[in-house]
């Protein structure tokens, strides 16, 4: 099994890799942004209390996406592997996926970060808000409140991992093939271990 965690800010580029991972490798994404927003148009409770958070570009309860992630673990067992796009977003989310994944005899392969400097990423998410339809794309403030919240919450998972060794981190600045091809680079050599 691989499984990856794709890492960075919002607008790091992150859904537009796992597209393409998930041609190449054969992986099951699971975007818990993409989850959340299925619960919001399918009008759910979970939905309409996610949606309050995040149209203030505040992050969810932990609780909440790690049920999801379970969900979404048990119902794909005998997949090729998982990318983890927009998760774990917190510590105490990493220390959860981890502890689902070792009951099912598995784990996490690695994580790759993609760096990408503030300025890029608000330039990158007001463009993306002209058509994404998505409320917290749209607005400057609610932008630097994910950027803040990633800053604060988000960025000590990476030490999480650097901590069991399983971090990588490549430019996310460049055309969509090169850091296609940095990606896949890193994933060759988990792959050769
Ligand atoms: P982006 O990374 O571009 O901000 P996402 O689609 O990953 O977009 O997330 C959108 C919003 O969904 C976040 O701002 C947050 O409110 C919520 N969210 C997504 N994933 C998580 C998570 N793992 N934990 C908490 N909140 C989350």
């Amino acid at each position: 099994m691989l499984n990856l965690v794709l890492f960075g800010p919002p607008g790091a580029g992150k859904g537009t890799q796992s597209q393409k991972l998930i041609e190449k490798y054969g992986l099951i994404h699971l975007s818990t942004g993409d989850l959340l927003r299925g619960e919001i148009s399918q009008g759910t409770a979970l939905g309409l209390e996610a949606k309050k958070l995040m149209d203030e570009g505040l992050l969810v309860p932990d609780a909440v996406v790690i049920g999801m992630i379970s969900n979404k673990l048990d119902a794909n067992k005998d997949g090729k592997g998982f990318i983890f796009d927009g998760f774990p977003r917190t510590v105490a989310q990493a220390e959860a996926l981890d502890a689902l994944l070792e009951s099912k005899k598995s784990a996490i392969s690695g994580m790759i970060a993609l760096e990408v400097n503030d300025d890029e990423l608000e330039r990158r998410l007001l463009l993306r808000g002209k058509d994404s339809g998505r409320p917290d794309d749209a607005n400057p403030e609610v932008i630097r409140k994910r950027i803040h919240e990633y800053n604060s919450k988000t960025a000590p998972v990476a030490d999480f991992y650097k901590g069991q060794n399983k971090f990588k981190s490549i430019n996310g600045i460049g055309t969509v093939d090169e850091i296609f091809g940095a990606i896949c680079g890193i994933i060759g050599a988990w792959k050769n271990k």
